[in-house]
C-alpha cells in the first residue's frame, strides 16, 4: 500500500471577526451580540402589531424555539401604542426576549410621541433608505438616534437594496460616469449599500451614539452579492455586523439560498447576529426561520442548540417507511423535549443519534454516535441492533421499536447529563 505522507486537515470552526459588542437588554436579560459572544439568531413576526395578544403569542414561539431577539414591525401610531402592551403581556408570560422595533418613514414621530414604545423596545432597526428625502432626511434620522442615545438603545443601520437611499446611489452612478474606466453598475450599487450604512453610522456617531450601540446590515437577495458587500463591511470597519439574504423566498430555494449565502460568511468569521428572511408556506409555522438558522450555526459547528440526529438517505434497500419514520419520530421528540430538557440536562445538545436504514453503513454509523439503532432492510432479520457509547448493547424486535428507542434515549440522557 502506498503511503502519500498526505495530511489531512479538517474544516475548522470559524475564528470570529473581533467586533465590536452591541448590548441589547431587557431587564436582567441581556443578548450581547459582536466582540467575544457566539452568533445570535434573531427573527420577525408577521402578525399586525396592533394584535397585541397574537403578536405577543407568536414573539413566544419564536422566542421558545431559539431566536434571542425578535423583531416587530411597528409602522403606525395604533402599532407604536401597542408595543408596550405586547412587551407587559410578554413579562406577563415569562418571556424576556428582547424586542427590535422596525422602523420606515415615520420613525421619528413614532420614536418621539409614543415614548413608552421607545422605551419598551430593547433596540430600533432603522433603515437609512427610508427615513425622508432631502433636508429632512438629516433631521428625521437625527431625530430617532437622539431618542436611541438617550434612552441607552442598540441601534441596527439596516440598508437593503430594495430601499436603497436613491440620491445616493444617483450621485455615485453620475460620479462613476464621469470616471475614465467606469465601474459596472452592481460595483456602484454594493459602494452605494456600504456607503449608505457606513455613511449613517458616522452620522449616528457625530449625534452622539456610541459605536457600541451600533449594529450595520446590507442585505440583498443574491447570494454572491451579498458575499462582495460583507466582506468589503468587514473590511471597512468594526461594527456588529447583522447577516441575512434579505427576501430568501420559500421552502427549499429559501433555505438553501440563506443557509449557502450565511455559511460562507460566517466560515470567514463574518456575521455576529443573523436572521433568515424565509417566506412561510401556506401552513408553515413563523419558527421555521429559526430552525433553519439555527441548523446553520450547528451545522458549521458555531454554536450547538438540539441533540443531533443522523440518519441514512435510505436507498432500495429500506423498501418500507418504517426508518424514516423513526428517524422523524425521533428528532420531533427531541426538538419538543428540548427546552425542559436544556435546563435540566446541560449539555444534552452536544448527544449524537443516528438512525440507520440497514446493515451495510447502519453498525458502522450506530457506532460513531451516543446512541445509534440499524434497523433492518428489505430482506435482513426483523431486528433491530441498538449501539450505546460505541457498544452493541440490545437488538430491539416488534412493533414498537421506536417507543423502546425513545425509552432509551431518555434513560442515557439521565444517566449522562442528569443532576449528579
Ligand atoms: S445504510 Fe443501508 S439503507 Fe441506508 S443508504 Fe446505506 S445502504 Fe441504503
Amino acid at each position: 500500500m502506498s503511503d502519500d505522507a498526505e495530511l489531512f486537515v479538517a474544516g475548522s470552526v470559524p475564528a470570529a471577526r473581533r467586533t465590536r459588542r452591541a448590548r441589547v437588554a431587557w431587564g436582567a436579560r441581556v443578548v450581547t451580540i459582536g466582540g467575544d459572544a457566539p452568533v445570535r439568531v434573531q427573527s420577525m413576526t408577521n402578525t399586525d402589531t396592533v394584535d397585541v395578544v397574537a403578536t405577543a403569542i407568536q414573539v413566544k414561539q419564536l422566542a421558545q424555539a431559539g431566536s434571542e431577539l425578535v423583531r416587530i414591525t411597528v409602522n403606525t401610531p395604533e402599532a407604536a401604542a401597542a408595543v408596550p402592551r405586547i412587551r407587559e403581556q410578554l413579562d406577563r408570560m415569562g418571556v424576556d426576549v428582547p424586542l427590535i422595533g422596525d422602523f420606515h418613514y415615520n420613525g421619528h414621530r413614532l420614536l418621539t410621541e409614543f415614548p413608552d414604545c421607545a422605551e419598551a423596545l430593547s433596540k430600533y432597526r432603522i433603515n437609512p433608505g427610508n427615513v425622508g428625502k432631502g433636508e429632512k432626511k438629516d433631521k428625521q434620522f437625527a431625530q430617532m438616534i437622539e431618542v436611541a442615545a438617550r434612552l441607552d438603545k442598540c441601534v441596527r443601520i439596516g440598508v437593503n437594496w430594495g430601499s436603497l437611499d436613491q440620491e445616493l446611489l444617483a450621485g455615485l452612478m453620475d460620479a462613476n460616469a464621469r470616471r475614465a474606466a467606469p465601474w459596472d453598475a452592481r460595483q456602484v450599487m454594493y459602494a452605494a449599500l456600504v456607503q449608505s450604512a457606513l455613511g449613517s453610522a458616522a452620522y449616528a456617531r457625530e449625534l452622539g451614539l456610541d459605536a457600541d450601540q451600533i449594529v450595520i446590515s446590507c442585505k440583498v437577495s443574491g447570494v454572491q452579492d451579498l458575499v462582495a458587500v460583507y466582506r468589503a463591511l468587514a473590511r471597512r470597519c468594526d461594527y456588529a455586523l447583522h447577516l441575512g439574504l434579505t427576501e430568501a423566498g420559500m421552502g427549499t430555494k429559501g433555505t438553501v439560498a440563506s443557509s449557502v449565502a450565511l455559511a460562507l460568511l460566517l466560515q470567514e468569521g463574518i456575521g455576529d447576529t443573523i436572521r433568515v428572511s424565509l417566506t412561510p408556506q401556506p401552513g408553515e409555522p413563523r419558527t421555521q426561520e429559526v430552525v433553519v438558522a439555527l441548523e446553520v450555526l450547528q451545522a458549521l459547528g458555531l454554536r450547538a442548540f438540539n441533540p443531533s440526529v443522523t440518519a441514512c438517505p435510505g436507498c432500495g434497500r429500506t423498501t418500507s417507511t418504517v426508518f424514516q419514520e423513526l428517524a422523524k419520530r425521533i428528532d420531533e421528540h427531541l426538538r419538543a423535549m428540548m427546552p425542559g430538557w436544556r435546563e435540566r440536562y446541560p449539555g444534552v445538545e452536544r448527544l449524537k443519534i443516528a438512525v440507520m436504514g440497514c446493515i451495510v453503513n447502519g453498525p458502522g454509523e450506530s457506532k460513531h454516535a451516543d446512541i445509534g439503532i440499524s434497523l433492518p432492510g428489505t430482506g435482513e432479520a426483523p431486528a433491530a441492533p441498538v449501539f450505546i457509547d460505541g457498544e452493541k448493547a440490545m437488538t430491539l424486535r416488534g412493533e414498537h421499536i421506536a417507543e423502546e428507542f425513545h425509552r432509551i434515549v431518555e434513560d442515557y440522557i439521565e444517566r449522562r447529563f442528569g443532576a449528579r
